[in-house]
């Protein structure tokens, strides 16, 4: 038996990268999911796909505007609706940057700060009655590593991660009294399509810089967001998990 079986759960950015493997491990392990995508082509060929491997997986797509609350509670109760109820939330969608200061749009600040900080406040905002009215349920954000050291640049997405850690440590203070456990999983630098697109040699050499060795994969950040989201988590609520081979800056 598989460790979520008969669990329901919202994956934000759930089409590519970190959020599609944690999609599949979630399937896997007998979860029904919700991938929430940037737009509706890109979450139905995420499903088209997923359904190819396994004609059996209960996944449906939506791409509601995370930056809008209206939007976001629609498509949780449209979940709520096809499923009957919501046990998971993984807010996992993200924009990074790299601007210096001095080139740095301030709209472009804003934006990143709406969609990594603002839609992971209303996804949780949304889910949270569902989950207290059916006595409990699992929230897990994608941080980052940069949420302990910041970045020497783009400031504006380690700042959005240090505010992700913030919301994670209150909401899991403020939700513990209706068994809603709230956690962060931190990657480290995570083979994704930005990663596989660089050239080897700048691949080795942040290799080198990590006690492990090498990057992490996909599927090893979504083995963290299984264990967090399953009943063996049960007393882990509030914590910030690594998942970075001990990646030091
Ligand atoms: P990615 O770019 O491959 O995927 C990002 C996902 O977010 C996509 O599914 C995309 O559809 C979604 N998304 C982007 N903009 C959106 C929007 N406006 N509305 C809705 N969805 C939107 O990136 P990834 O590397 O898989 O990143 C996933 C998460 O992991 C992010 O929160 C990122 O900050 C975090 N992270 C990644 C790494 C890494 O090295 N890849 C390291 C630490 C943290």
């Amino acid at each position: 038996m598989g460790m979520l079986e008969g669990k329901v759960a919202i994956v934000t950015g759930g089409t590519r990268g970190i959020g599609l493997a944690i999609v599949k491990a979630f399937l896997e392990e007998g979860a029904s999911v919700a991938l929430f995508g940037s737009r509706k082509e890109t979450a139905d060929k995420a499903v088209a796909e997923l359904k190819a491997e396994n004609a059996d997986a209960k996944v449906v797509g939506l791409a509601p505007d995370l930056t809008s609350y209206e939007e976001v509670e629609k498509a949780v109760a449209q979940v709520k609706e096809t499923f009957g109820k919501v046990d998971i939330l993984a807010n996992n969608a993200g924009i990074s940057a790299r601007e210096s200061i001095y080139d740095y749009d301030p709209k472009a600040f804003e934006n990143i700060i709406n969609l990594n900080v603002n839609a992971v406040f209303y996804c949780s905002k949304a889910v949270a009655p569902i989950m207290k009215a059916q006595g409990g349920g699992s929230i897990i954000n994608t941080s980052s590593m940069v949420s302990i050291y910041g970045q020497a640049s783009g400031s504006g997405y380690p700042t959005s991660k240090f505010a992700v850690n913030g919301l994670t440590k209150s909401l899991a203070r403020e939700l513990g009294k209706d068994n809603i456990r709230v956690n962060a999983v931190l990657p480290g630098v995570t083979r994704t399509d930005m990663v596989a697109a660089l050239p080897k040699e700048i691949v080795d050499r942040i290799s080198a810089t990590i006690p492990l060795g090498r990057v992490g994969e996909p599927e090893e950040v979504a083995n963290a967001f299984v264990f967090l989201a399953s009943d063996k988590a049960s007393y882990i609520t509030g914590a910030t998990l690594t998942v970075d081979g001990a990646t030091q800056v």
